[in-house]
């Protein structure tokens, strides 16, 4: 479903050149839930974002369902990255939109008619638990919420896959635990595969069933989550 092929991220700045990413390969099966793990700059944040192309990798290929996005032209990237959803450990809403507004103008983008965009944002607010907050500003809402609405606004374009940047790293164990057991209920329900970044074992031990563990660039080890970090 998800398949990296020998990717490298390279940034060149002033005489520094660094290799974030260095010849990762990894696979997410469809409907499972994989988790990248490591400390801060071992690369995660640049691995995710190759796997939409918000980051272009200096070298490699990136594959969702057998088609290579890395081969894709513009026309054709865009089409598919609508069916990959993100979210963000700081929730990248729009503050002067209201809750309604985060959902729709987005799919009014992507042309989906007026009577099923309503249709969507009650839907989804209603999967999300937040029926009440249509007309909310996010300053308004706590964090755990913002999240709530960012989740509601990628599963409103009904996607395949769903990348998780460290989404629950700026929210309290209690948040963290609810906003984990929504995705899992997401996984479970929709089948969405999704593939998510932590520094956080616990994280991975609560949702995840495959891991790879990321160090200076490089995946060091990969597998269960159940063979590689057995629970105490
Ligand atoms: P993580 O998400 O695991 O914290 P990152 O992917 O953010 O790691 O960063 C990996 C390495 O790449 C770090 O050394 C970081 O400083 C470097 N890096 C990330 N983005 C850029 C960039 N835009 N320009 C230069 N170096 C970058
Ligand atoms: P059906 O084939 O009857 O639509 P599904 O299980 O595929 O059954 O979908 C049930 C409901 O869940 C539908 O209303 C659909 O819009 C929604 N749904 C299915 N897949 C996704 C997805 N990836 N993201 C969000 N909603 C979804």
């Amino acid at each position: 479903m998800i398949r990296l092929e020998n990717i490298t991220k390279t940034y060149k700045s002033g005489g520094t050149v660094t290799k974030a990413v260095d010849d990762v390969s990894i696979q997410v099966e469809k409907g499972s839930i994989y988790g990248v793990i490591g400390y801060s700059g071992a690369g995660k944040s640049t691995l995710v974002r190759m796997v939409n192309l918000l980051e272009r990798p200096t070298d490699g290929k990136v594959f969702i369902n057998d088609i290579e996005l890395t081969s894709l032209s513009t026309g054709k990237l865009q089409k598919t990255r609508q069916r990959i959803g993100m979210i963000f450990q700081s929730f990248n809403l729009l503050k002067t939109g209201t809750v309604y507004q985060n959902i729709a103008i987005p799919l009014k983008l992507t042309g989906v008619p007026k009577k099923e965009i309503e249709a969507r944002v009650d839907k989804y607010l209603e999967i999300v638990g937040l029926s009440d907050k249509h007309e909310a500003y996010p300053s308004e809402l706590s964090g755990g919420q913002k999240q709530r609405v960012a989740i509601a606004r990628a599963l409103a374009h009904e996607p395949e896959v769903l990348l998780c940047d460290e989404a629950t790293s700026a929210l309290d164990p209690d948040t963290t635990e609810s906003i984990l057991t929504l995705l899992e209920q997401i996984n479970r329900d929709f089948g969405i595969t999704i593939l998510l970044i932590t520094h956080e074992m616990h994280v991975v031990q609560k949702i995840c069933h495959e891991v790879a563990v990321m160090e200076n660039g490089k995946v060091i080890e990969q597998g269960r989550v159940v063979d590689i970090f057995s629970k105490p």
